[in-house]
């Protein structure tokens, strides 16, 4: 073997994963138990007290998770990762290590729908504030951050209208504050962003979408980057302090730069239990290896639908970053070179009943609430995933009555482009 680093689509297709040693199996094999035999009674207490890493019980790992969490590290420039059953698991993970009842994070008011929802009221029950800032103004991050400040949450590519997040601006804030970036990178994947370079302590994902691809598993993970100092200042005390469950371990001292992914797993996934079915593990793994291949046909497709609804007299707005008018070009142009993702929004000129009309004389593209698909997705935002927001807070996210968000598939693109003719002129 040459001593030459291997690149980004080599390791979608390899990293992580080994020919079976037991039988040869080239494809990873789907590990469908729920627990593993110890070598001997040492064996299993030094599995249980962390003295030694393998398996134990499938909740808190398994050997086709693990091959999906080291292709996912190694896509994204991370240290490790922890797979869990869905990019809502993920963020409830990662916050649960970060946060004690009274604390507050900082989220981009720009952020998928589910994820305003499971911020504004599940983690209220925890005891978790969620303080909203102005993606758009980094200065309302600066203004947000208080003595109880423990994150700053934000996504790449913004559901829904496909703005593009000033990374290192953010940055350099949550630096200051002396708190990690956490960034959902689900609309982008790493293959058109990679926020670890951009400054990115940890990254999560929907591996539901363009990671999976397919729209046939749900999954979510967590990817550290091995950059942040959990010692200081005894913020972060399920990092930084002994653990009672693991014979008074400190987890940041033991396990250095990937403290942060051990944590998710030991003591988030392990006592809260979303696991990812091994299954679901081997699909999405199944996915990835066609990951370049597949997002830069989304993104190729997604620029010729954007021109070309920006050209129709009906349409009365566009928002997709990859245009040169939009407002996001030019961070388009830094953050994401490649492509500019393929979720987007437009308004129509005739408003809501517009909208609405558009949305059933629509045959190629599916109805439905779900993005990154090899199919291409419409829906309406105001009556569906953002339905709970007020009409204020609808416009301040991007979803507001006009506005229609389309996920743009791997079809030919003038059959979609058709599709929308038809819908639109009739
Ligand atoms: C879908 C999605 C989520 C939630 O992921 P699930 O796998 O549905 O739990 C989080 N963030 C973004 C950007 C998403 O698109």
């Amino acid at each position: 073997m040459s001593d030459r680093l291997p690149g980004f689509s080599t390791l979608a297709v390899h990293a992580g994963a080994q020919p079976d040693p037991t039988t040869g199996a080239r494809a990873t094999p789907i590990y469908q138990t729920t627990s593993f035999v110890f070598n001997d009674a040492d064996h299993a207490a030094s599995l249980f007290g962390l003295q030694a890493f393998g398996n134990i019980y499938t909740r808190i790992g398994n050997p086709t998770n693990a091959v999906l969490e080291e292709r996912v590290a190694a896509l994204e420039g991370g240290t490790a990762a922890l797979a869990v059953a869905s990019g809502h698991a993920a963020q409830v993970v990662v916050l649960q290590q970060l946060m004690q009842p009274g604390d507050e994070f900082i989220a981009a008011r720009k952020l998928y729908g589910g994820s305003i929802n499971q911020f504004t009221h599940a983690f209220k029950s925890f005891g978790w504030n969620v303080v909203w800032a102005d993606p758009d103004d980094i200065a309302s991050f600066e203004r947000a951050v208080t003595p109880r400040t423990k994150a700053i949450f934000i996504e790449s590519i913004a559901n829904p209208a496909g703005s593009i997040t000033d990374i290192e601006a953010i940055s350099t804030v949550a630096r200051k504050a002396g708190v990690p970036l956490i960034v959902d990178n689900t609309l982008a994947s790493p293959y058109l962003i990679r926020p670890i370079d951009h400054g990115a302590d940890i990254v999560v994902h929907s591996l539901t979408k363009f990671l999976g691809g397919h729209g046939n598993s749900l999954g979510g993970i967590i990817v550290d980057a091995g950059t942040f100092d959990w010692s200081t200042g005894g913020k972060y005390p399920m990092l930084s302090e002994p653990r009672p469950e693991y014979h008074g371990i400190r987890l940041q001292e033991t396990f250095g730069n990937f403290a942060f992914a051990i944590a998710c797993r030991v003591l988030g996934l392990r006592d809260l239990g979303p696991a990812l079915s091994p299954f679901n593990a081997f699909m999405i793994l199944t996915g990835i290896e066609t990951l370049p291949l597949r997002m830069q046909k989304h993104c190729d497709n997604a620029k010729a639908v954007a021109e070309f609804l920006a050209g129709h007299p009906a349409v009365a707005s566009v928002s997709y970053a990859g245009l040169p008018s939009d407002k996001y070009n030019r961070l388009a142009r830094k953050y994401a070179p490649k492509g500019a993702g393929a979720v987007f929004t437009f308004s129509l000129k005739g408003g809501y009943d517009a909208g609405v009309n558009l949305v059933s004389k629509l045959q190629l593209f599916s109805h439905l609430a779900n993005v990154g698909d090899t199919r291409s997705l419409v829906i309406h935002p105001a009556s569906t995933t953002h339905s709970q927001l007020d009409d204020a807070a609808k416009v301040k996210s991007g979803a507001g009555p006009d506005v229609v968000r389309l996920s743009i598939g791997i079809e030919d693109k003038e059959d979609l482009i058709a599709d929308l003719e038809q819908a639109l002129g009739a």
